[in-house]
């Protein structure tokens, strides 16, 4: 029920987007929004139909709490639960990564390979799954085929896994084991995807706070000089890649050269691939037949 001292949607947007501009937070208008849509339950459009409608006072508070969390910088991912990836919408949480834009590419890149291969029989490994984004998202478009998918951390297996039933993926087995120790139960496998920690330790502090007080620091860092997952990718490829397969991974930016060589030493063929802003961002090492 409206009462005198009540606020409207349109108004708390509008002072919810202030504070957010006082507070250096990016987007502030859209941040506010997407709060607001999360607290009732509506999609934009939503928003803008209701303006002058008052808010009750259980959503007011929510929507107080999800606004302190985001002026103290929480990501805004974190807070509603969940972000978009390729195709889908994957519910996220302070023990995964959050999916970026960048990754989408790796994705596509793996699905393109996947059917230039026209075997319907093939096997995927997504190494570090996280949120479990990659290999969900090939997973969802090859009903098919087995896609295998580790992490080390148990929570993020558990988030994964919770991600995998939501979209009614059957295809994947999820495995807590790392890299740096031991090849993935299965190995080797015709595609090989991964998005590893790959910053450096010295770097984490110059970081958004966004990242390095929210995201997990095992998803981020290797805690060296962010390229030990890329060593142990190189030195294990032959045992992990099949025949006549491909490894496709993900790197920081100003990484390239540095993997390349990696992979070059042990006489692999690699192409690089820059993403949409312009960074070389993938790595592909095919293994002859
Ligand atoms: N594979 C997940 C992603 O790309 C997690 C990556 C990670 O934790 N380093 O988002």
């Amino acid at each position: 029920m409206s009462t005198s001292n009540s606020i409207t949607i349109g108004e708390v947007i509008k002072k919810g987007a202030e504070y957010f501009a006082e507070k250096g937070i990016d987007s502030p208008r859209l941040t506010m929004e997407l709060l607001a849509c999360d607290v009732l339950g509506v999609e934009r459009i939503g928003l803008y139909l209701n303006f002058d409608k008052p808010l009750h006072a259980n959503e007011l508070s929510r929507l107080r709490s999800h606004t302190a969390r985001r002026a103290k910088k929480e990501p805004l991912q974190y807070i509603v639960g969940s972000t978009e990836f390729y195709k889908y919408k994957f519910s996220v949480n302070e023990s995964v990564l959050i999916p970026r834009p960048e990754t989408e590419q790796l994705v596509e890149k793996a699905i393109a390979t996947i059917k230039a291969q026209k075997n319907s029989s093939l096997t995927v490994c997504d190494i570090g799954t996280g949120s479990g984004c990659i290999a969900i998202s090939i997973a969802k478009e090859f009903p098919a085929i087995t896609v295998v998918a580790t992490d080390i951390s148990t929570q993020a297996l558990t988030t994964a896994k919770n991600n995998a039933r939501q979209l009614e993926v059957l295809n994947i087995q999820f495995f807590e084991t790392s890299i740096l120790s031991e090849n993935p139960p299965g190995a080797p496998f015709d595609i090989v995807v991964s998005n590893p920690p790959y910053i450096e330790i010295e770097e984490i502090s110059s970081l958004q706070e966004e990242v390095k007080s929210y995201e997990p620091m095992v998803a981020l860092t290797d805690n060296e000089d962010g390229l030990s997952f890329y060593r142990a990718l190189s030195q294990r490829f032959d045992s992990l890649v099949s025949n006549g397969g491909t490894m496709i991974i993900e790197i920081g930016a100003n990484q390239a050269e540095k993997v390349k060589e990696l992979f070059e030493k042990q006489q692999h063929s690699v192409k690089v691939f820059k993403d949409y802003s312009g960074h070389e961002r993938l790595i592909e090492i095919k293994k002859m037949l």
